[in-house]
């Protein structure tokens, strides 16, 4: 059962109560590898299910546009606070939407349409608003891309230096969504110096790491941070941008009014109570077992033959090319989905099929690890992922099914919050 219980919503809407149950089952059910997902606790499920999605309240706190912030004022001034003192930041922004808001409100805090802007190219591991052609950030800015080298599968920081002294760009992102290796903060730092421009972080990935201690952190590199809260940080889907006291007021000004009208403030509760657990020493050991989990589950599978891009991993992400394994990404994943086993397809770096049927999959244990799985049950998803893909290739959904109970039999033995 869906955990807070959810009877009213039963009574009043049964159908949309019975899809609830039913995601919540299968969350319980599966091996969830999606790199970007997690299990937020039961606290931060509570705090966004309550009235105070009720409230409006642009503006800041002290500075709004509606009466009534008695208690909105303190929750946002809490989750700031927090966000502040986890990141050690001057600023922190807590209202953006999501994490593609709050790259758009830096593009309005920092740039204008038509400037050149930096960021890592979506094929090789960056995000669409780094400046990818299909997003607004690439319509309606001169983006120039980099990538990573084709024989270590990693960021090539003179190729970073070279195209920013050749094409100037005001702001150059690093971070990005398929990146498997550790960021260089301090290099991308010197040579956002070196060409006059601001560098922006984007964790959204890794934030729940680098406020683990898990992955370096890029305060005093980076001016700029952005970070969505739903990934590794384990909190509510939402966004937060961090800064200097410098770029505070024009971040600010971007959010609101520049971007976005009222905050979520339900949202905004949630990630001071996502934050407030990130603080604890607790915390510290989840990031730490996240990335043992990634180091095992990399092992193992490259131990199956499976072709890792850059060889390994240094965070919780996964990267592989399954060509060698004779099938492409999409009906890899297909397949590993129906034996339970929940990751997405993905280009790979110099990936020569198309981006809605390329050649890799893309895996991570956030999630897993919050479950409770350690180092010892990694060798085991790696088998179950090699047997699965031979079934496929064999076409054999019998043994596929298999693999689905066995998975469900391995998970049964670990909670998961928000299912009792
Ligand atoms: C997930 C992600 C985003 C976007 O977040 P949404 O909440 O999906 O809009 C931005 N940047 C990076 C690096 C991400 O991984």
């Amino acid at each position: 059962m869906h955990q807070p219980a959810i009877p009213h919503l039963a009574e009043a809407d049964p159908e949309l109560a019975q899809l609830i149950e039913g995601e919540a089952k299968r969350q319980f059910e599966k091996v969830r590898l999606i790199a970007s997902e997690n299990y937020v606790s039961t606290a931060v499920l509570e705090a966004t299910g309550t009235v105070l999605t009720n409230k409006y309240s642009e503006g800041y706190a002290g500075k709004r546009y509606y009466e009534g912030q008695q208690f909105i004022d303190p929750v946002e001034v809490l989750a700031v606070e927090r966000a502040k003192a986890l990141f050690g930041v001057d600023h922190a922004n807590v209202q953006p939407y999501s994490g593609s808001p709050a790259n758009l409100a830096i593009y309005l805090a920092l740039v204008s349409p038509g400037d050149t802007v930096m960021g890592m190219g979506l094929p090789a591991g960056g995000h669409l608003t780094h400046g990818w052609n299909v997003s607004a950030t690439g319509k309606w800015f001169r983006a120039v891309q980099y990538g990573v080298r084709k024989d270590t599968g990693r960021i090539d920081m003179d190729e970073v230096r070279d195209l920013a002294l050749a094409e100037r760009p005001k702001m150059i992102f690093c971070g990005g969504t398929a990146i498997p290796r550790t960021i260089d903060f301090p290099a991308f730092a010197e040579i956002a110096r070196e060409v006059d421009a601001v560098l922006v972080a984007d964790i959204a990935h890794i934030a729940g790491l680098v406020a683990g201690g898990a992955h370096p952190s890029p305060v005093g590199h980076a001016q700029i941070i952005s970070t969505t809260t739903h990934k590794t940080l384990r909190g509510p889907r939402g966004a937060m941008l961090l800064s200097d006291a410098e770029h505070a007021k024009a971040l600010d000004k971007a959010v609101f009014p520049g971007l976005q009208g009222g905050p979520h403030n339900h949202t905004t509760a949630a990630i001071a109570v996502a934050l407030g657990e990130a603080a604890r020493p607790s915390f510290r050991d989840y990031a730490a077992a996240v990335v043992a989990n990634a180091k095992a589950l990399a092992e193992a599978l490259a131990a199956r033959g499976f072709d890792l891009v850059s060889g390994g991993t240094d965070n919780h992400l996964i990267l592989m090319d399954v060509t060698g394994k004779g099938i492409a990404g999409k009906p890899a994943a297909k397949a590993l989905d129906r034996a339970g086993i929940e990751l997405n397809y993905n280009t790979v770096p110099f990936d020569p099929r198309k981006p809605f049927d390329p050649s890799g999959l893309r895996l991570g244990t956030p999630a897993i690890t919050t479950r409770g799985l350690g180092v010892d049950q990694m060798p085991q998803i790696a088998e179950w992922m090699d047997r699965t893909v031979t079934a496929a290739n064999n076409g054999d959904d019998a043994a596929i099914d298999a693999i689905a109970a066995e998975v469900a039999e391995l998970l049964a033995a670990y909670p998961m919050p928000g299912w009792a």
